[in-house]
């Protein structure tokens, strides 16, 4: 039995956490949909449930865990992009995978134990859509099938919201050919020129959420024990995998812990694709390590929304830099139980944070003890994962742009300013930032500083 605490938004408390089996640990967290460079809104999701699996291998053993975050490699966002750009759909699912896995190594993410891709299982899919027909859970509409809300009287349960709240807030897609507004797809026909499989209802594809619900239970059965993903996924996507998986197999609960990590915003506004104020992790990457990255993005409890700016990177930054000063090689076994535990908490990681700070005054004082707990606690949360050369040398690199360099880039800057050419201004601006230069305009005067 583990101490471990967890914000549950199946109950609205937060649970004890009592696996249903110590010795297999069941978790599956909603992956990305590989249709453009992810962005830090995601990586804060991938960081926040690769810490819940660094807690759960701490208190189990990695050999008792099976982690599974899918990989979303079908949807109509990727069909429109495609269009858009007239590249296949395979070099964009492929291309973005690349750049994801290779984002999550730099925010040093351990690999889940499977990450299974959609297509990899249509047929299992359409399976358990005729399943789901058979039992009157879903019908078919001019080549379109419906999961049938009616037919499942726990809708609404995880979000805890009356069935005509959940029509009158959220976006719920209109059609005809549905009974109820509620009813979502569980197929789609596809166009002649969309990815699509042959089905008894036509050529066509699944619908979004039945994926989760598939691959969960292939690899962690009917009932596991931690649901994850963002809290924008929790309605209708965790919503419909309940109805789905719960409906179909005639069971209570898909998950017993549903765990949430809240928003990030940027100046205080919800960062998303839509309201185009995105950052991806990959240009946050140019500019610095993953551990800040990594660092900043811990600061504020998972549950808290977390405001995504200049001045967090720069002060993770900086704190990273000190506690480098105390950076030993090499991993040790020591009893760091009472730190650890404010992770045990509901992954309490600012209260973690201060503790770090204590830790680090007082091993900076020579405390042998404290250094090697410093060091080792440090690791746990997924830094102090590179050389300490590593970082010195990207501050070196910033750091030895020729001055002459950056001062004829700001003239050439005025210039196509003073000319209207906004867009070659822009263009210079990221040029410098790429070089870890960032520059400001200031009373008719650009000044500039290393970040
Ligand atoms: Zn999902």
């Amino acid at each position: 039995m583990s101490n471990l605490k967890i914000s549950n938004s199946l109950t609205g408390s937060k649970d004890l956490f009592k696996p249903i089996d110590p010795k297999n640990i069941t978790m599956y967290v909603c992956g990305p949909t590989v249709y453009a460079d992810p962005h830090v809104g995601n990586g804060r999701s991938l960081i926040v449930f690769d810490l819940l699996y660094r807690i759960l291998i701490k208190l189990y053993g990695t050999k008792n865990i099976t982690y599974v975050r899918n990989i979303t490699d079908v949807d109509d966002k990727i069909i429109e992009i495609s269009k858009k750009k007239n590249i296949s759909i395979d070099k964009i699912t492929s291309d973005i995978t690349k750049i994801f896995n290779r984002n999550v190594k730099d925010l040093n993410c351990l690999k889940p134990t499977k990450e299974p891709k959609a297509t990899d299982y249509i047929k299992e899919m359409i399976k358990m859509i005729e399943s789901l027909i058979k039992k009157n859970l879903a019908y078919v509409n001019n080549g379109h099938v419906y999961f049938l809300i009616s037919g499942f009287k726990n809708y609404g349960k995880l979000s805890n919201k009356k069935l005509d709240d959940l029509v009158a807030g959220s976006r719920i897609e209109i059609s005809k050919l549905k009974k109820n507004p509620l009813d979502f797809i569980l197929w789609k026909p596809a166009l002649i020129d969309e990815p699509g499989w042959e089905s008894t209802w036509g050529r066509g594809r699944p619908g979004w959420h039945l994926e989760c619900s598939v691959m969960s239970e292939k690899y962690l059965g009917k009932t596991f024990d931690i649901h994850g993903g963002g809290l924008d996924l929790l309605f209708p996507h965790h919503e419909n995998e309940i109805a789905q998986s719960c409906a179909n197999n005639s069971t209570d609960v898909l998950a017993n812990y549903w765990v949430h990590n809240g928003f990030l915003t940027m100046n205080k506004e919800k960062m998303s694709k839509s309201l185009g104020n995105i950052e991806t992790i990959s240009k946050v990457l140019e500019m610095y390590n993953g551990q800040v990255i990594r660092l900043a993005l811990l600061s504020a409890h998972y549950k808290q929304p977390l405001d995504w700016n200049a001045n967090i990177l720069k002060q993770s930054k900086a704190t990273l830099e000190k506690w480098y000063e105390l950076y030993d090689e090499g991993e040790s076994e020591i009893d760091n139980s009472e730190i650890f535990s404010c992770l045990l908490d509901d992954l309490n990681t600012p209260k973690y944070f201060a503790k770090l700070h204590e830790l680090y005054n007082i091993a900076s004082k020579g405390d042998k003890t404290s250094r090697v707990k410093f060091n080792d606690a440090c690791r746990l949360i997924g830094i102090f994962n590179q050389k300490k050369e590593v970082l010195v040398k990207q501050k070196q690199d910033a750091s030895s742009i020729d001055k002459n360099y950056i001062l004829q880039k700001i003239e050439e800057r005025i210039k196509a300013r003073s000319a209207g050419d906004f867009k070659l201004a822009d263009k210079i601006r990221d040029e410098l930032s790429k070089n870890g230069i960032a520059i400001k305009d200031k009373d008719n005067r650009t000044e500039w500083e290393y970040k």
